[in-house]
């Protein structure tokens, strides 16, 4: 687990993380933004849709301006014409919003600010602090020089005047793809070959998914990120540890520049998560491998995977909160995740009964013909949830898993001779045999009911040994499917360096059971509901594939609870 950065605050004494202390040596009086108001930015690029460590982003950059009574912006990232797809831009919306986020007004692109990004690099030129180099791709890697060897470009010292012809007519379209580009003036020999002159703009004869063929040129992220924060007045730009080694440059921009605020970058870690992925490039890798059903499928880490898997926008926000802000990468347990959704739902989701693996079960001494209900908690932790009606007859749907044609060692459900069990919140129950087909399957297991145990206690106080075990009304049940998931990756670490992936895969991450039976108030379960099927987890309607009269439940998590805290 990731461990909490936090140090006191001297005026409120509270614990602050790291980010937060920066922050609030910002605002006290003399510091970089004293007076002003906190204002962040979220800058997905829309390559892809949104998973799990965005959220950790997300918290940070939307939970932080909520903290000090700021502002977060939405930036769409769109400055590489290469990979920008539209289809993404709204479903990365749609995800913000329904984890609870919001920007307001404040939706961008990055894209927009183009021409800005344009000026600015001629006035760079005009200052001496840019300069069109001529260096094939080839000659740039082999002039870069080492650790101690500085870099080396013959164009460094070309007339401004030169640069800034040869950067006009960059843009209208003169040359080829690579024939040139814009670097900074900065330090050939720096330690850090992010100061190494890095290049500014490149050709790309490439259109813009939202300016078609208007460019021909595009400013590296590096140039362009500091420029639209410092447009958008942004005052804290928090991002993920990879671009800590990017900081002085990001600063370098904002010095240098013609900007109407001085924003400030501050890194955290990246979220890992053990058996997952989290790069969008990998996840589309297996949408468009098929090795998943889509960016939603209910095994993705991605937000609409665990949307559509059953996890609540709330046990997401708790999990990134509880996680904490460390400025030291880390690998958090699935396990912890689920342990946050569990928590979740164990307060909120309505029991219910389930049968997954389907076994006839034959009260014999209960009259043919008679029927009855029993009354059922809805939630036993929340009385307001009330009760509801269970219908009951003599022929009722089992686990097969509840049954065992003989004793074995510490099995204390059915079997014939076995103890007397419990049907949960309806009678006591004895088994004496079982019935099978001409193949030697199981067709029925059959009991006797003691009919003055009437909600599943002895009317004489004796004590009941055996377990209790769920079932559904085979007379009023409906059919239905059930998909159980594991892990998508049987490596525990299918995200590290190097690795290939695909080869982690765990074969046996989903699970279909068809034909189950479900109690008859999920006749109509809609996307949305939250159910805990006794004894088997939580579930809820699948959002694509579950209809009236074509019931079908994922199950969002088991209720054992393999998170250990340490
Ligand atoms: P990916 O490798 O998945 O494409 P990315 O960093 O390229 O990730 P962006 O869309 O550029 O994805 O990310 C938007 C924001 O989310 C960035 O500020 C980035 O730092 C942050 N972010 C992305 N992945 C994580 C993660 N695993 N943990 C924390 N923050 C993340
Ligand atoms: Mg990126």
């Amino acid at each position: 687990m990731a461990e909490e950065v936090k140090t006191a605050s001297p005026e409120t004494g509270e614990g602050r993380n790291f980010i937060e202390a920066f922050i609030d040596a910002d605002l006290a009086p003399g510091g970089r933004y004293a007076g002003m108001r906190v204002h962040t930015r979220f800058p997905p690029e829309p390559n892809g849709y949104l998973h799990i460590g965005h959220c950790k982003a997300l918290t940070i950059d939307f939970g932080t301006a909520e903290k000090y009574g700021g502002l977060c912006n939405l930036r769409m990232d769109d400055t590489n014409p290469t990979k920008e797809d539209v289809e993404y831009v709204e479903a990365i919306q749609e995800d913000i919003r329904w984890l609870g986020f919001d920007w307001g007004d404040r939706f961008f692109y990055g894209s927009d600010y183009f021409e800005e990004d344009y000026r600015q690099a001629v006035g760079l030129i005009r200052k001496g602090l840019a300069y069109v180099c001529q260096l094939t791709p080839e000659e740039f890697r082999e002039y870069r020089g080492s650790t101690g060897e500085p870099a080396r470009s013959p164009w460094r010292d070309r007339p401004i005047e030169e640069s800034l012809d040869l950067f006009a007519r960059m843009r209208s379209g003169e040359f080829p793809d690579g024939a040139m580009t814009l670097r900074a003036k900065i330090d050939l020999a720096s330690g850090n070959f992010n100061l190494r002159d890095p290049v500014l703009y490149r050709i790309n004869h490439l259109p813009h998914h939202r300016h078609g063929d208007k460019w021909c040129i595009y400013p590296m992220y590096d140039f362009a990120h500091p420029i639209q924060d410092a447009l958008e007045g942004i005052t804290h730009s928090l991002c993920s540890l990879e671009f800590e080694n990017h900081r002085p440059l990001y600063d370098w921009v904002v010095e240098h520049c013609d900007l109407p605020s001085r924003p400030r970058q501050i890194e955290f870690a990246r979220l890992g998560i053990d058996h997952t992925v989290l790069s969008k490039r990998k996840l589309r890798a297996m949408v468009e491998g098929g090795q998943v059903s889509g960016w939603d499928d209910p095994r993705m880490p991605t937000l609409c995977g665990l949307r559509r898997r059953g996890y609540t926008p709330r046990s997401i926000r708790n999990f990134c909160e509880r996680i904490g802000v460390a400025k030291a990468a880390s690998v958090v347990e699935f396990g912890f995740l689920e342990h946050c959704l569990r928590e979740d739902l164990n307060a909120s989701a309505r029991r219910v009964m389930a049968v997954v693996r389907p076994v006839k079960l034959i009260i014999t001494n209960y009259p043919e013909g008679q029927r009855e209900t029993v009354t059922v908690e809805n939630n036993p932790l929340d009385a307001a949830a009330g009760t509801r009606e269970v219908a009951f007859s003599r022929e009722l749907w089992i686990e097969e898993e509840d049954f065992l044609p003989e004793k074995a060692p510490r099995y204390k459900r059915l079997y014939p001779g076995g103890p007397e069990c419990r049907l949960k919140g309806a009678y006591l129950i004895r088994c004496t045999g079982f019935e099978r087909d001409g193949d030697g399957r199981l067709t029925a297991v059959l009991c006797e009911y003691d009919p003055a145990s009437r909600g599943g206690d002895p009317a004489d106080g004796r004590k009941v040994k055996g377990a209790t075990i769920h079932w559904v009304d085979a007379a009023t049940a409906v059919d239905g499917e059930v998909r159980l998931y594991g892990n998508l990756f049987s490596d525990p670490a299918p995200d590290e360096a190097g690795k290939d992936f695909m080869a982690c895969l765990n074969p046996d991450s989903l699970e279909i059971r068809r034909g189950c039976k479900l109690e008859a108030s999920l006749k109509d379960a809609k996307t949305g509901d939250h159910f805990q099927f006794l004894r088997l987890g939580y579930f809820c309607p699948d959002s694509r594939d579950s209809a009236p009269g074509h019931l079908v439940f994922n199950r969002s998590v088991s209720l054992k609870d393999s998170y250990v805290k340490k």
